[in-house]
């Protein structure tokens, strides 16, 4: 009975999803005309004005920059912070029996459904509907585990943004404002025709969104997490417009920054499902343009919690959306299903579809995530 009412559910679901009429997209008229012209960073203060034809060139020649147009406070104010003492991670883990029940917890199914019904929108393309519907669902779905976690205390909001797609924030409230941010992006994008061409995004980055919401719907089964008893607090994000030049994790730690909230650290995942047939499964820790101290938690993190190794790599500037959290001052790092030489050949194409995608894979980046999320909410060293 249980499961026929699932398997409803769950059909009603695709349904939904799958019955969105096809083209006739409705795309957002850019407030901005095809001469307007948008300031690229491709490294640290290096920047081009380009159109916006341009700006997609380069997308699709697989260049990585951020679009600070509009977030020139965010970059004017990373020129100048001040090297600040770097934060002092923690170089053992502690909460390894609570931390290991856990990770037993988490559920490939979970996963697998979720992501087939992300992956069948037409596109998550940040301007139009279609990136809209997608966003508003990812929201309703990330508002379901948490009611489902009979949580009091964690809560969940759209982030909105000049664009109709909003970003999406959850938070697990600990004993201080200190915060722990998880996040991935929501949006996917056809690099040949962004604005209404086919991109299911199902690798890119379909897998890190529902790998980090399967480790939250985890963390949130933890009676002492999930009654606010951690010393910091956990946020999910999800990222609007990544593919758009990082904009909305721009926008968001923009307004983090502004407000002087207290992040100690972010781990992005963009990219947690392809594992290329001949290679050893591991898992990508980028080395370049992140914190260093972060990053060396993170491989104890691997160490312990996965099944299998990581295999160091480096992505270039602004590669996701931890170089916007970066610019905020707030110590990054990301994480990638493999080394930058081995990962998904489909992205940003009709073919990144759910057939690419290994779901025991995914597993392996939710125990990491689970584990790191665990162990620095629960710490006391920051
Ligand atoms: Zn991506």
């Amino acid at each position: 009975m249980k499961i026929s009412v699932i398997a409803l559910a769950l059909s009603a679901q695709l349904a939904f999803a799958l019955t969105i009429p096809k083209p006739n997209v409705e795309i957002e008229t850019p407030t901005r005309t095809a001469r307007t012209l948008f300031t690229i960073e491709f490294a640290p203060g290096e920047t081009r004005d380009v159109t916006e034809t341009e700006k997609w060139e380069l997308m699709k020649a697989g260049t990585h920059f951020m679009d600070i147009t509009n977030y020139g406070d965010l970059h004017e104010a990373s020129q100048n912070i001040a090297i600040k003492a770097a934060i002092a991670f923690p170089t053992k883990l502690a909460a390894q029996p609570s931390v290991t029940p856990l990770l037993a917890k988490l559920d490939k199914s979970n996963i697998e459904s979720n992501l087939e019904t992300y992956a069948a929108f037409h596109n998550r393309y940040y301007r139009s509907s279609y990136g809209k519907q997608a966003a508003d669902w990812l929201f309703s779905k990330v508002q379901e585990v948490i009611t489902a976690s009979g949580s009091s205390l964690a809560s969940a909001r759209q982030f909105s943004h000049s664009w109709s797609q909003s970003s999406v924030i959850a938070t697990i409230p600990g004993q201080s404002n200190s915060t722990i941010v998880i996040g991935a992006h929501l949006d996917s994008i056809n690099g040949a025709n962004p604005s209404s061409g086919r991109a299911p995004g199902a690798d890119d980055d379909g897998s890190g969104t529902m790998t980090i919401l399967e480790a939250m719907r985890v963390l949130l089964t933890d009676p002492w997490t999930l009654s606010g008893q951690a010393p910091n607090t956990i946020e999910f994000h999800w990222y609007s417009a990544e593919e758009g030049g990082l904009l909305g994790s721009q926008a968001i730690f923009t307004d983090y920054k502004n407000k002087g909230r207290v992040v100690k650290a972010m781990l992005q995942q963009d990219m947690t499902g392809y594992v290329k047939s001949g290679t050893k499964e591991s898992v990508g820790v980028i080395t370049d343009y992140v914190d260093t101290g972060l990053t060396e938690f993170i491989k104890i993190v691997i160490d312990e919690y996965c099944d299998i190794p990581y295999v160091e790599t480096k992505c270039g500037y602004a590669c996701s959306d931890h170089a916007s959290a970066s610019k905020a001052g707030y110590p990054s790092s990301f994480v990638i299903e493999a080394s930058m030489e081995n990962i998904s050949g489909s992205i940003h194409t009709d073919r990144d579809t759910i057939s690419t995608v290994n779901f025991d894979h995914m597993i392996q980046h939710a125990k990491m995530t689970t584990g790191f999320g665990y162990e620095l909410a629960w710490t006391t060293e920051l």
